[in-house]
């Protein structure tokens, strides 16, 4: 997103505790290593600049982890956009776009998710999320906050020129442990669950690339300058993809052929989780370039190869 900002003529400040983030991938921007829950810190960088518009990224994001730590979730992505929202409303900051997420669904009713889904989430992380969207329609109403909430399925893929991937310790997702266990000589990769109501028994997600998402967030920071309240997005490809067969999506994309070890499910998973993202496509002139799941996974795969952090 900075990189996109950067290119479109921004100027950018990139708030990061760093805590997950890496100060090499902000690039040419202002990087002030802040936490969000540090409101006297949060005070001095608002007081410092005049922003224009705030872009919130910053959140634990991790379903397992979430239904073990259910209260580190909620200080952090609950308590953390809440001292984010006073700073913003204290220096008159007026417009938000924010990481939500396919999780604040939970067991979708339909193959297809559509805005007008109820949020029911199954799990700590998407509950978390769902408290800011709410948080942010009632700020909407109360002193006209704009806001747009952008639900990101499955976020993957690297920047295609190769300079900014993913790299997370210990690493989670389905993509890069795919790929690293390619890298590793074939070691120990984990297919969580094949007992799930699916075509081959593995969960289904719709995998959207991070530069498609940039995008999208580039697209709602134009149209909140005419449109005032709270919206909201759902942002996939509109595909799902079992586990099994982004395994062998990546077998193609690297040449090998990939052995797994099928185990328990993985506690807080739905079985299917799909994006009708018509509203976006209707209203914020979006469209996702990557359709395919090879050529979201062909640029991870150029990062993994030659990962700089
Ligand atoms: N998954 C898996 N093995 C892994 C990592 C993930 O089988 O090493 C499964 C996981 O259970 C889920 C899907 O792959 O069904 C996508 O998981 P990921 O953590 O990438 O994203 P999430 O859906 O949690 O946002």
């Amino acid at each position: 997103m900075v990189k996109m900002l950067l290119e479109q003529g921004f100027e950018v400040t990139v708030l990061d505790n760093l805590s997950t983030g890496h100060a090499e991938a902000v690039g040419e921007a202002e990087l002030v290593a802040c936490d969000l829950l540090d409101g006297a810190e949060l005070e001095r960088v608002f007081a410092r600049r005049r922003f224009d518009a705030v872009m919130h990224f910053c959140a634990l994001s991790l379903v397992g982890e979430s239904v073990r730590q259910p209260l580190d979730y909620y200080r952090n992505n609950v308590g953390g956009t809440l001292s984010l929202l006073e700073t913003m409303r204290r220096h008159s900051v007026e417009r938000l776009v924010f990481s939500s997420t396919a999780a604040i669904f939970g067991e979708p009713d339909q193959a297809l998710i559509d805005e007008t889904h109820p949020a029911r989430p199954i799990n700590p992380y998407g509950r978390s999320k769902w408290m800011v969207e709410q948080m942010l329609t009632d700020s909407a109403t109360a002193f006209g906050l704009r806001s747009v909430s952008l639900r990101y399925f499955n976020a993957a893929g690297a920047s295609p020129s190769g300079e900014i991937g993913e790299s997370h310790d210990p690493e989670t997702h389905l993509i890069p442990n795919v790929l690293k266990s390619v890298q590793a000589g074939g070691a120990s990769l984990k297919v969580f669950g094949n007992d799930y109501p699916t075509p081959d028994g593995t969960c289904v997600r719709d995998y959207i690339h991070v530069d498609d998402l940039a995008a999208a967030h580039l697209a709602a920071l134009t149209w909140m300058e005419s449109q005032e309240g709270a919206a909201v997005f759902n942002l996939g490809n509109g595909r799902g993809f079992s586990v099994l067969e982004v395994i062998e999506a990546a077998g193609r994309v690297t040449g090998q052929p990939i052995a797994y070890e099928v185990q328990d499910r993985r506690p807080g998973d739905p079985a299917v989780l799909v994006a009708a993202s018509d509203r976006a496509q209707r209203e914020l002139g979006w469209q996702p370039r990557y359709r395919d799941i090879e050529a979201i996974i062909e640029t991870a795969w150029r990062w993994h190869r030659n990962a700089r952090y």
